[in-house]
């Protein structure tokens, strides 16, 4: 039965890493793309996200359009600097 424990540790070790990066990218913005404005996910959402390179099926709580892109680090800084 050890092989139990042992899947038991990478299905938690995977749902682990899955939160954390879907914490990380909650804090990215994402920018719809159907009207075009961005919004900040809540990582619950991200965890389950369907995604390809930097599009990702995130439901815009601005018109509802499932589809987005994510905003790169570079986008941001207007938001870095006002602080
Ligand atoms: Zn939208």
């Amino acid at each position: 039965m050890e092989i139990l424990i042992v899947v038991a540790a990478v299905l938690l070790a995977a749902a682990v890493f899955c939160v954390l990066w879907a914490v990380r990218l909650s804090k990215h913005g994402f920018r719809c793309r159907k009207c075009s404005r961005e919004f900040y996910p809540r990582w619950r959402s991200l965890v389950f996200a369907v995604h390809a390179y930097d599009q990702y099926e995130i439901r815009c709580p601005h018109c509802g359009n499932k589809g987005c892109t994510e905003v790169k680090a570079e986008d941001v800084s207007d938001n870095e600097s006002s602080r």
